[in-house]
């Protein structure tokens, strides 16, 4: 707006009024700057700050020379409006601060008006009529674009803290929630469509002794090798989450217990043929597997129950195997 107001009083032909527009310039632009070095500092962008810049800006163009004869002031009402979108909510004191100082200086430019220069005063009546109709059709589209922006932000925020608890921070998979959410869903679906569909947990073996020989960071950099390579062997319908530390489920959809262990099997030799990224080495590891496929004569805790069951039965014969849950309602022959 200051940089609109600097081209239309040049244009205008007015030195004086496009000198302090060009003053005023100064005080967004050093907030800028302020901006710019908190947000490389790392600190948490404060937009109650943005909006005393602005009303700073807008003082000091009517403190400067505009006074309130081309209703600059009105600016203050409209920030005033614009609290509730550059302060949280919950913090009550700083919303009454921020609002309480932009109705403050309306109150008081309103009531008492602060004169104008004589530059003001040399534009003549109508362009001054007009320059007021300017201010609060600005202000107005200020108001507007605030409420876009601020719809906007709080869409994207939404966005965020949705993936933020549906992801596992380290592995970016999805993580333990997502799981027991999409089993839900996938029962829904069952009983629907007598959609068929397989769980498998898998736990990587001796996976301590691998943090204890190599260190905390080599383990979960095996980890995010391991989430890789599952995801890689798994279709786009399947679903992979971490659901503890070494722990993971795999979802596969539209799968018989026989195709599901051939799924398993495949991933459990690649993962112990193919060595994992640690550190400056690379480390052969093997991971144990309980495999069970959903039918409708169980619940969901003695179905998951089972799984647990085959995984460790698996890690008791050994390691390095998939073990099989058979449900009541299973008819798929053993492929074991
Ligand atoms: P088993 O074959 O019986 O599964 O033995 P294990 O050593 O894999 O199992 P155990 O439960 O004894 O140890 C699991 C280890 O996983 C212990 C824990 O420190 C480690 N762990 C859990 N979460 C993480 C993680 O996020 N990063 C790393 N690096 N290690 C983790
Ligand atoms: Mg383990
Ligand atoms: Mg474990």
């Amino acid at each position: 707006m200051v940089v609109f107001y600097c081209l239309l009083f040049s244009w205008l032909g007015n030195a004086a009024l496009a000198f302090l527009s060009l003053k005023m310039m100064a005080i967004p632009l050093l907030g800028m700057v302020w901006f710019y070095w908190q947000q490389r500092s790392g600190r948490p962008p404060h937009y109650w700050k943005a909006c005393l810049i602005c009303q700073a800006t807008v003082l000091a163009g009517i403190l400067g020379g505009q006074g309130t004869q081309i209703g600059g002031h009105h600016y203050f009402l409209f920030f005033f409006l614009t609290t509730p979108l550059v302060v949280p909510t919950h913090d009550k004191r700083g919303m009454i601060i921020v609002s309480g100082i932009c109705i403050s200086w309306f109150c008081l430019f309103e009531w008492f008006t602060w004169p104008a220069s004589a530059a003001v005063q040399a534009l003549g009546q109508a362009t001054i009529k007009l320059l007021y109709l300017n201010v609060l059709l600005s202000a107005t589209l200020i108001l507007f674009i605030a409420m876009l922006a601020g719809d906007y932000f709080s869409e994207a925020l939404e966005r965020r803290i949705q993936q933020m608890a549906s992801t596992d921070e380290l592995t970016g998979l999805a993580n333990r929630r997502v799981f027991y959410q999409t089993l839900s869903q996938w029962q829904a679906a069952y009983h629907r469509k007598l959609r068929p569909f397989c769980v498998a947990v898998l736990d990587i073996d001796h996976f301590k002794h691998i943090n204890d020989t190599h260190g905390h960071e080599a383990g979960d950099q095996v980890l995010c090798a391991l989430s890789g390579l599952l995801q890689q062997g798994v279709t786009q319908e399947d679903r992979v989450c971490r659901i503890g530390g070494e722990e993971f489920a795999i979802l596969l959809a539209d799968r018989t217990l026989g195709q599901a262990y051939a799924v398993c099997e495949a991933l459990r030799q690649r993962i112990a043929a193919e060595p994992l990224p640690a550190g400056n080495t690379a480390l052969t590891v093997t991971v144990s597997l309980g495999l069970g496929q959903w039918d409708a004569l169980q619940n969901e805790a003695n179905f998951l129950t089972g799984i647990d069951r085959a995984l460790y039965a698996a890690k008791h014969a050994g390691r390095n195997a998939v073990h099989l849950h058979h449900g009541p309602g299973s008819q798929t022959p053993s492929p074991q």
